[in-house]
């Protein structure tokens, strides 16, 4: 069985991800098949909002979680849904939703792992760009789907996904899941649900319109929010370059790159992700980069779902050093050697800002990241975020 877990001792991890008192997983009562799952994973502490969560959740109460990325929510719904699902059945119990189909089987990665002593246990993904007819086969056994919202809308609408037994919902990173490109599928799947059932919803950020919209899902939900004033990790620096204005958007692109050329070859660093906010720069930068000899891959929506899985698997097992990305992998990936993260572009608000610079800091590790800014408006975009995020973003060094 492969380690998932971080192991706290490799290397200094932050407050964000150690607790003071001297607890394990077993002080938290779970049951022995689970205790084995997070053993076998390599899982030994728990993390901050993973002591607080786990115990309301497994109480059957609905809960709103919000932590920093990369502090073990995903462990969180995962305990709870593998200590709630029962494997004499083949019937479909829990229904976990992702917004990316990444993120939806890297939750399968870490769902399979703590099940791993659970015998009989079936959870299998479902996400769009995969043949349906595997899908089919699947959910002849599935105790745990997890799937994004259209395969899922898909699959329920036709008859495949039968909706009945769910007894627990989950929706990760759920403030994306709320925005408006998801809201009506969210919508119609939710309708298809029992009345009777538990919810969870986690991210690390909520705009606060959303976490009023999130309760009217939910029954009396708890509210679990470590960090709100504070979101940035501790363990990240976090740093801007100018670069000279240009009216002309390419030419300002061109002294972007001459940057991220020179950054790459001054700043020691594992692995990096780049993310540019057009699909159309981040293969040219690519290209580029390859040019130079850096081993570099690219994801973007516009790829076929076998490139997308093939570019991340690249990163994980340390094929590429590089990876750039639009915001499809903002959030929820999860590469523990990522110490650097660049963005081309000032994200579009503080909270893709948030879960962008947070892949760097997986667990409570260190890393930097640095904003490539244009002189004028990117300027004052990226003031704003700073604000917004009651941090401080320095110069970069020369
Ligand atoms: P989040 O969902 O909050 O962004 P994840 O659940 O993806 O964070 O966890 C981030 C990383 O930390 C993952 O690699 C995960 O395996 C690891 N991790 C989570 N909880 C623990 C723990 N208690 N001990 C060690 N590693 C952990």
């Amino acid at each position: 069985m492969s380690k998932i877990a971080h192991t706290f001792q490799d290397k200094a991890r932050t407050g964000d991800v150690v607790i003071s008192e001297a607890i394990s997983f077993d002080s938290l009562l779970l049951s022995k098949t689970v205790l084995n799952g997070l053993k076998n994973s390599g899982f030994d502490r728990p993390s901050p909002i993973q002591l607080k969560a786990i115990p309301l959740g497994r109480c059957g109460l609905d809960l709103i979680v919000q932590a920093k990325s990369g502090t073990g929510k995903t462990c969180v719904f995962s305990v709870v849904a593998l200590e709630t699902v029962l494997t004499d059945t083949a019937s479909t119990q829990i229904l976990v939703l992702a917004p990316t189909r990444e993120i939806a089987v890297q939750i399968w990665e870490v769902m399979t792992g703590l099940g791993s002593a659970m015998k009989g246990l079936e959870c299998h993904t479902f996400i769009g760009g995969m043949p349906l007819h595997e899908d089919r086969m699947k959910l002849k056994k599935c105790h745990i789907a997890v799937g994004t919202p259209g395969r899922i809308k898909q699959l329920i609408e036709g008859g495949v996904l039968l909706t009945d037994s769910i007894r627990l919902f989950i929706l990760d990173e759920a403030d994306k899941l709320l925005e408006e490109s998801f809201q009506e599928q969210i919508n119609w799947i939710y309708s298809m649900l029992p009345d009777n059932k538990q919810m969870l919803a986690l991210s690390a950020t909520y705009p606060e319109y959303l976490a009023d919209h999130l309760t009217a899902y939910m029954r009396n939900p708890t509210f679990l929010r470590l960090n709100i004033s504070d979101p940035a990790l501790l363990g990240i620096r976090q740093f801007y370059a100018l670069v000279p204005y240009h009216p002309i958007a390419h030419a300002v692109f061109e002294e972007k790159t001459k940057a991220l050329v020179h950054l790459l070859s001054s700043v020691s660093f594992q692995q990096c992700l780049i993310f540019s906010n057009l699909q159309t720069r981040a293969q040219t930068l690519a290209d580029v980069l390859n040019s130079k000899g850096w081993p570099t891959a690219c994801i973007a929506g516009c790829l076929d779902q076998r490139d997308r899985n093939h570019a991340m698997a690249k990163l994980k097992t340390y094929k590429c050093r590089i990876l750039i990305s639009t915001d499809l992998t903002s959030r929820g990936i999860d590469a523990d050697k990522v110490n650097l993260v660049v963005n081309l572009d000032v994200p579009k608000d503080h909270e893709t800002y948030l879960h962008r610079i947070g892949r760097a800091g997986r667990f409570g590790s260190f890393g930097i990241a640095v904003t490539l800014v244009s002189d004028g408006q990117e300027q004052l975009s990226l003031d704003s975020i700073q604000k917004r995020c009651n941090t401080q973003v320095h110069p970069l060094p020369v």
